[in-house]
């Protein structure tokens, strides 16, 4: 099958969150299974290497104010489609924000572009090369359907991945012209949402599947608490909804070859944990023996950090210590940097986003945090289990689906890989990294944990065989 993804991040290239991560890992397992896929993102200043390098197969002479030009790379097992777009794209800031932390001016045209241009792949092909089906993912390609609907060309079926229903892309009417939507778009039934345009809305409406990134999400975003609008919606859809669990990619994240960690190791060596552990430790200025948790994550309050800030007293009274990696919310960030100098040596905080220092803390650490409000999947966690660094999890969306709670039944039955807790709140985390710091003591038990949390499968095998389904199930549809 040729598959065609859209979207705005893919790792190692450009990334700011798990998105980039599996739109980097999805397409070597879907090619592994001897499918051609094609990966279109924008072609932002990091990726000019690889555009100097392509070769140019689609062209605008106006793409929303400026040329624009296709450009297809091979770049780490992946066939990239660049968007390349100076005026779009050729920012400072980051993906999504200008320097000072504001949304684009014009988001809207930048990822209206995105998608476009998408559609005019999907729709027209690349020389012999023909979309069977078209994924896209999240907001930012959230108009490709749209566009597809006005086009006289080819019409794949499309498929709409959500990785996260918070970020709805929303701007107001008046963005439609200027997007060149046709105006009978604009209804209830379309792209509208309350009087604006939503370019999530868009996808959900006229893609022919949609998917989430797993199956308690799945199940979540159809209640007004998960939903944040698009509930009513996903309830009438909810027969072309899936869940499809992520996974990781093997080879980036291997405790066995990691480059970043001074000692490799594997299920059956932990001992050189230690070593990282101490590299760790002197990263975070942390000084003691408990048990070393961490948190690799954006500082914002769907992470539920904020909950974490409340239990320090009880985690660093349990002799515990706590690394934080992470940036966003300028308060927590500097909640997490007040706490770093009253628990001096028993929990450190660096602000910032380092991928080789995630790699390393998942190397060293004993536990990770992730007392997420609403997780649609997760990735550290997966992480966690593939490097022996037990998740403490809240029991909601991804999380819930991925670790096995070490209560009584899993005792039972030798299974639990690490810890969750429900209602989410402070009280129950707290309880949760107790229940932890005490598994920690048993150094038999929590040794068998780590092995069985090494070995659990957190591969793309499986779940790559169900985005098969859904695109197969979307060409009948279609
Ligand atoms: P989300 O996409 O909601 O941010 P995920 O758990 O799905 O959450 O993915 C987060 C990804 O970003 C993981 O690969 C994680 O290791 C990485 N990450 C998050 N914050 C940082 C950071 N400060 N430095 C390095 N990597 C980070």
């Amino acid at each position: 099958m040729n598959i065609l993804f859209v979207a705005s991040e893919c790792a190692p290239f450009v990334k700011t969150g798990g998105l980039a991560d599996v739109i980097g890992a999805v397409p070597k397992a879907l090619s592994a299974l001897g499918h051609s896929v094609r990966v279109l993102i924008p072609g932002y200043p990091a990726l000019a290497p690889q555009m100097a390098a392509g070769k140019v197969v689609m062209t605008f002479s106006d793409l929303f104010g400026g040329p624009a030009r296709v450009v297809a790379a091979s770049a780490q097992g992946l066939d990239l489609l660049l968007l390349d777009a100076p005026h779009l794209f050729d920012r400072k800031g980051t993906l999504y924000l200008d320097e000072a932390g504001r949304d684009h001016p014009d988001n809207h045209l930048r990822f209206g572009a995105l998608s476009l241009a998408g559609a005019h792949v999907a729709s027209e092909g690349l020389g012999k090369w023909r979309a069977d089906v078209v994924n896209v993912h999240d907001w930012q390609a959230g108009l490709l359907p749209a566009y597809l609907s006005q086009m006289d060309g080819a019409r794949p079926p499309v498929v709409m991945t959500i990785h996260n229903i918070a970020f709805q892309g929303v701007f107001p009417a008046q963005t439609l012209e200027p997007l060149k939507l046709a105006a009978s778009l604009f209804t209830q039934d379309g792209i509208e949402y309350w009087g604006q345009i939503s370019f999530l809305k868009a996808g959900l409406a006229l893609s022919q599947k949609i998917t989430t990134v797993s199956p308690s999400y799945a199940a979540e975003i159809l209640t007004p608490e998960f939903g944040m609008g698009m509930e009513g919606l996903l309830r009438a859809r909810a027969g072309d909804l899936t869940g499809i669990l992520n996974g990781i990619d093997l080879d980036v994240w291997n405790p066995e070859t990691d480059a970043a960690l001074p000692k490799t190791y594997s299920a059956k060596s932990q001992t050189p944990k230690a070593a990282n552990r101490r590299e760790v430790e002197k990263r975070f200025d942390l000084k003691g023996k408990g048990p070393l948790f961490c948190v690799i994550s954006r500082l914002t309050t769907q992470k539920g950090l904020d909950l974490l800030l409340d239990c320090l007293p009880g985690l660093v009274w349990r002799g515990a210590r706590l690394a934080v990696l992470g940036n966003g919310d300028k308060a927590i960030e500097q909640a997490f940097i007040s706490a770093a100098s009253r628990y001096r040596g028993s929990v450190g905080v660096i602000i910032g986003y380092d991928e080789g220092l995630s790699h390393l803390m998942q190397g060293g650490c004993d536990a990770i945090l992730i007392p997420s409000r609403f997780e649609p999947c997760g990735l550290t966690q997966l992480y966690g289990l593939r490097y022996g660094t037990i998740p403490v999890v809240a029991r909601t969306g991804g999380l819930a689906d991925t670790i096995i709670d070490a209560n009584h039944a899993a005792g039972f039955a030798n299974c639990a890989t690490g810890f969750q807790f429900a209602p989410i709140n402070a009280q129950l985390l707290d309880r949760a990294i107790a229940r932890a710091c005490d598994a920690f003591e048993n150094r038999k038990e929590w040794t068998a944990m780590v092995r069985r949390a090494m070995k659990h499968p957190v591969g793309w095998d499986q779940s790559a065989m169900a985005y098969l389904d859904v695109y197969t199930s979307a060409q009948g549809s279609a």
